[in-house]
């Protein structure tokens, strides 16, 4: 924990006690006119905690009298587990964010109050949003019909099929063994294994970790076998199955293979956010696939030995097909919306409503002008202190309340302000090639798909995870178990459950 944020955590409970001992039931400040404090209870991704001292938040204060509390504590590390906790609580925050799944599950059931004529009658940004960015209408609308929550974009509302991640190599590796950029997936394994066997980092010892990732999952090296991790669009348009293709078992089978031979990193699964870090400060990481900005900024970071680690466009396929499935869905996922014990819905659906105003998307999306950044000639200029800081820009920024995913539009053209020569050339490459495929956009059920999904999803979800991690280490051979996996899946009822996507996404195109 930072030390900003431990202050924050004091002064929280000093505030509390405070309350206590004076024994007031209404908070302080919940006058009529600005002013006014509203609790909000934000935890998520397992890490990421409302933090009242954030600069971001308290100029959205200072421009629309509301002031954010922070409900949820950091030492629940369990971002399910302190939600579960936080509804079963006596009087909910008159705020409560979390993904959009979620809020709208207990918004049907109560814990949150419909917005539909609050956005009619109080926001016009928001009702602006929701024209001009149907999949967030779609995202937010439950089962029942009602909209319950706000959710916010990754990117500007008119891109779609922007990058977000990219094949990342050591450049400098390369040169070393005298290799050139590999440019299909048999390339791409070639230099893996010369990576793993010829000592590029020149200490004597096989210890170089050819591929890692920090997200306990290797999927972004399926679409080098022509397959995919779930549900996808495909070249006909269509809703598609990616876990039942036979794609999928061809990218295991080969992927299973690289990992006995030492070309995927042993602790993949559990190395974790880490990785970048500790692979390429320590000069054992090889290559990775990840988001430009952030792995783009470890270059200047580690310097003593030569570090050279740049974006290279997506290997071939083994159809010979280059591109890049991890494109940016419009949506991040998550969003906020309004308490039933909220006794000020107005002026939280107009606090809300200020956050998808044109003031209000550029500090969610660059900060607070002369603090974070300055305007040069109709530029955004970062500061040296947000350009400098750890892990990239926007990591630094997401440190300073900006780029939180609430219900705001995050624009593009500030992560790209933000990024270094190597980042934006990777970008605009993976960009100006059209590499990028479309994501699958968010989709909305009727009560009895929503009842489908919640009957089997998880379960489904949970044994797929637990294949598919049992193929890759090893302990099972894909091609002994693949029928009987595809039987495991259909027991579990994944044929109702891709029925229910598809008609709902059918329902979608044709609004
Ligand atoms: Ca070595």
């Amino acid at each position: 924990m930072t030390k900003l944020k431990r202050i924050a955590a004091l002064f929280l409970g000093l505030s509390l006690m405070t309350g206590i001992m004076t024994g007031c039931g209404e908070k302080k400040g919940a006058s009529e006119k600005g002013n006014l404090e509203l609790s909000v209870h934000m935890h998520f991704y397992g890490y990421c905690v409302f933090d009242d001292e954030w600069p971001v938040f308290k100029k959205a204060a200072e421009l629309t009298g509301v002031t954010l509390r922070g409900t949820a504590v950091e030492t629940v590390s369990d971002s399910g587990q302190a939600f579960s906790t936080m509804l079963a609580d006596k009087t909910l925050p008159d705020i409560i964010h979390y993904d959009g799944t979620s809020l709208k599950k207990i918004g049907i059931q109560g814990a949150l109050i419909p917005l539909d004529d609050l956005i009619e009658k109080h926001a016009p940004n928001i009702k602006k949003y929701f024209e001009e960015c149907p999949d967030a209408r779609i995202a937010a609308t439950a089962s029942d019909g009602h909209i319950y929550y706000i959710p916010g974009t990754l990117a500007d509302i008119d891109q779609k099929s922007l990058p977000s991640q990219g094949f990342f190599i050591r450049q400098d590796w390369l040169d070393k063994l005298g290799l050139s950029t590999p440019k299909t997936v048999d390339e791409y394994y070639n230099v893996l294994k010369a990576f793993k066997e010829k000592d590029p980092n020149g200490n004597g010892k096989n210890d170089e970790v050819p591929y890692f990732k920090r997200t306990g999952s290797i999927a972004d090296l399926y679409q080098l076998f022509g397959a995919h991790e779930g549900y996808y669009i495909n070249e006909n348009g269509e809703y598609t199955d990616g876990k039942t293709e036979p794609e999928l078992k061809t990218a295991v089978e080969n992927l299973a293979r690289w990992y006995k031979e030492g070309l995927i990193d042993k602790e993949f699964y559990t190395r974790g956010e880490q990785a970048r870090e500790q692979l390429l400060s320590s000069d054992l990481g090889g290559s990775t696939h990840d988001w430009f900005s952030s792995t783009a900024s470890y270059n200047s970071k580690y310097t003593g030995f030569g570090l050279n680690f740049v974006p290279m466009a997506p290997p071939a396929d083994i159809n010979g097909v280059v591109k890049e499935d991890f494109g940016r869905s419009i949506l991040h996922g998550l969003g906020w919306g309004i308490s039933k014990d909220n006794k000020h819905p107005e002026e939280t659906i107009k606090y809300f409503d200020f956050w998808l105003s044109e003031e209000g998307t550029k500090l969610a999306s660059v900060g607070v002008e002369g603090v974070h950044y300055n305007m040069k000639d109709g530029q955004i200029q970062f500061t040296d202190e947000v350009l400098n800081g750890d892990g990239g820009v926007p990591s630094y920024l997401r440190n300073q309340g900006a780029l939180i995913e609430i219900g705001s539009i995050h624009t593009i053209d500030a992560e790209l302000a933000g990024m270094n020569e190597t980042a934006r050339s990777g970008f605009n490459e993976y960009k100006d090639n059209g590499w990028v495929s479309p994501s699958v956009p968010p989709l909305s059920f009727t009560e009895s798909e929503q009842e489908v999904i919640d009957a089997n999803e998880t379960n489904i979800t949970t044994f797929y995870n637990e294949q598919i991690q049992k193929w890759i280490l090893g302990a099972e051979d894909v091609n002994a178990t693949w029928d009987s996996y595809l039987e495991t899946l259909k027991s579990l009822g994944n044929d109702e459950l891709t029925r229910v996507n598809k008609e709902s996404y059918k329902r979608s195109i044709s609004e």
